[in-house]
């Protein structure tokens, strides 16, 4: 019997499971093979929603789902918290158990550690994880008026392009509120630029300038002093603001920097493109988990899961995996309430903004209906 344990129940978890148990599931129903995805949580969420739950335009219900419901019934499901993988052993010790394996693929994410900036807790706002954004949704809810800074904290972080849409969205609502004329809005950024991507900075600065939406650059937040509502930066700079909205800084997850298996950030160092965690024949890592220059998004957790799947069930039939990802990744940018555009690249191709229409808006807002076919492999 050979043992396959999943470890995190978010996209990159769920799909591996879904895309792997069609390909196998004639050696599972013979009892050589177990699937086991382990997740600390009984749902999943979708996170991109975040951006839509601060304005109130989807709620709370629609982001979760119970993981029971997404899986594959061939999958074992595991709700425990993994506190070590014991790579030497090939082992994950759980909360309330010990779980073998002969393959591990560690899906387990990236985590917000908004207390690496201090005073960051206690004086600003962000929508990078649930509670964040349910917060978040009441203060501009309760927003009168004033200057907004968007601050990205620390890269790198999940979707790279949602700072530069909370902004665009933001102007919309206040103008809609009719607080626009009363409120600046100012984008900081930590590079040299607004954004890594040439490309997409040439097509989003003169749409910032053309909204009146401020930014600044080489802007790295060192600390937040929250009676005075004050960011002070490496730089020596000290921004004001009445409310502060922050990208925080992130890490991998807990487990992975428990287990000695991950770099200085917790990201766990893997192939490019086989995904295999370096060092480590039996281990493939994907998602925001991995060490990668790619977006930390869904949709390349989506592409990798492809390759994982196809790499595992090949190694299962006995058969060399050939699947290679090629960085392949997939953006949404909302540019404002009503309108967006797209950029995909991947490691040889740079993206190519389109102009924004109504129309991109409206396939983001299908896409976040249909989501939960997304995970559950269908489509
Ligand atoms: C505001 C926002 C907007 C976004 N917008 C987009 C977008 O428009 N398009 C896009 O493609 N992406 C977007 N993303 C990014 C996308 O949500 C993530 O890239 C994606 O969720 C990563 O999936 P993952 O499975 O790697 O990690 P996660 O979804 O974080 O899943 C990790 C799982 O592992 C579990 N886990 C962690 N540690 C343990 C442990 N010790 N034991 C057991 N389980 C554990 C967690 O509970 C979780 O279920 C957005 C993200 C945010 C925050």
């Amino acid at each position: 019997m050979k043992r396959i344990v999943i470890l995190g129940g978010g996209v990159a978890g769920t799909l591996t499971a879904n895309y792997l148990v069609p390909k196998i599931r004639g050696e599972i129903r013979d009892g050589n093979v177990e699937v086991t995805l382990i997740t600390d949580r009984p749902y999943q969420v979708y996170e991109p929603g975040f951006l839509y739950l601060i304005f109130n335009r989807l709620g709370e219900a629609e982001l979760k789902r119970d993981i029971r419901e997404l899986l594959d019934p061939a999958v074992n499901i595991v709700i425990d918290r993994a506190t070590k993988i014991e790579a030497e052993n090939n082992r994950v010790v759980t909360e309330n158990g010990v779980y073998d394996y002969d393959y591990l693929v560690i899906a387990t994410g990236a985590r917000v550690v908004p207390e690496e900036i201090p005073g960051l807790k206690e004086g600003g706002h962000w929508f990078y994880n649930f509670e964040g954004a349910v917060r978040l949704r009441e203060a501009l809810a309760k927003f009168t008026g004033g200057k907004v800074v968007v601050s990205v904290m620390g890269v790198p972080h999940k979707c790279p392009v949602a700072p530069m849409e909370v902004s665009f969205i933001l102007h919309d609502f206040l103008k809609r509120r009719n607080l626009r004329d009363k409120s600046e809005i100012l984008y900081t950024y930590p590079i040299n630029k607004i954004f890594t991507m040439d490309p997409v900075v040439e097509m989003i600065q003169p749409m910032f300038d053309e909204r009146g939406i401020q930014y600044k650059t080489f802007f790295n937040p060192l600390e937040v002093d929250a009676k005075n509502k004050k960011i002070i930066t490496l730089e020596g700079e000290e921004e004001s603001y009445d409310l502060l909205i922050a990208i925080p800084p992130h890490r991998g997850a807990k487990v992975v920097e428990d287990s000695g298996l991950g770099d200085k950030g917790g990201w766990v160092p893997t192939d490019r493109y086989t995904l295999k965690v370096e060092g480590y024949e039996n281990m493939y890592a994907l998602g925001d988990a991995t060490n990668l220059p790619v977006s930390k998004a869904g949709s390349v957790a989506h592409f990798q899961a492809e390759v994982v799947a196809e790499n595992l069930a090949a190694e299962i039939e006995g058969i060399e995996p050939t699947a290679m990802f090629n960085g392949k990744a997939f953006c949404f940018i909302e540019t404002g309430w009503e309108e967006a555009t797209y950029i995909w690249f991947d490691y040889y191709t740079p993206p190519q903004p389109v102009m924004p229409s109504k129309f991109v808006h409206f396939v983001k807002m299908a896409y976040n209906k249909a989501y939960w076919l997304t995970a559950r492999g269908l489509l």
